[in-house]
């Protein structure tokens, strides 16, 4: 596997291996939040009059999409990808780029309180699923083979993700700073 740094040949860019990178994103997590509690709870009937049916599969049930027929794989407009089931802004276009796997990937999350991690060992692989820490919806996995500086590659699907589009880049930071800072975040970060 591409994960496992000592058997990765590297060239510039980091993506030599793209159909291991490929494969690796498009098996499921097979974890299971139900008994978890975020501070953001919903039942599943709500959750699913709440988001598309992929998107309930997808964030909801560690679903996974397919590569390339997804809405933000290869956006490169100016926004904020929130998260589907809650709105807290995960991923900022800044941090985007084109990891060739048909995927929106990033090399960086706006705010590690707010991407929480858990370790997947399902398929016999180590990987590193990430969901919001909000309403824990499921968002993808994180690999160690990103550009740098941060040499991170967020695998997120399209339908953990709604995009709001800026018109400029400090619109958009302005509309992160402003959400981050807000009680709002405090109060739902600290329960
Ligand atoms: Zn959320």
């Amino acid at each position: 596997m591409s994960i496992n740094a000592s058997n990765k040949s590297h060239d510039d860019s980091g993506f030599e291996d793209i159909q291991s990178c490929v494969s690796a994103c498009s098996l499921p997590s097979d974890l299971d939040f139900s008994d978890r509690k975020f501070p953001i709870e919903k039942s599943e009937d709500q959750w699913r009059l709440a988001l598309s049916e992929l998107s309930y599969k997808v964030a909801r049930k560690h679903g996974t999409e397919p590569p390339f027929q997804n809405p933000y794989h290869d956006q490169k407009a100016m926004g904020v990808y929130l998260c589907v089931g809650c709105e807290a802004p995960l991923f900022s276009s800044e941090d985007k780029f084109d990891s060739g796997t048909g995927w929106p990937s990033f090399s960086q999350s706006i705010d590690r309180r707010i991407l929480a991690e858990q370790v997947d060992t399902s398929y016999g692989m180590r990987r590193v699923e990430v969901h919001c820490a909000l309403c824990g919806s499921h968002q993808g996995h994180v690999f160690p083979d990103g550009p740098a500086p941060t040499n991170l590659r967020y695998c997120i699907n399209s339908a953990s993700l709604k995009f709001e589009p800026s018109d400029s880049e400090e619109a958009l930071n302005q509309k992160i700073l402003t959400w981050y800072s807000s009680e709002h975040f405090e109060k739902k970060s600290n329960k």
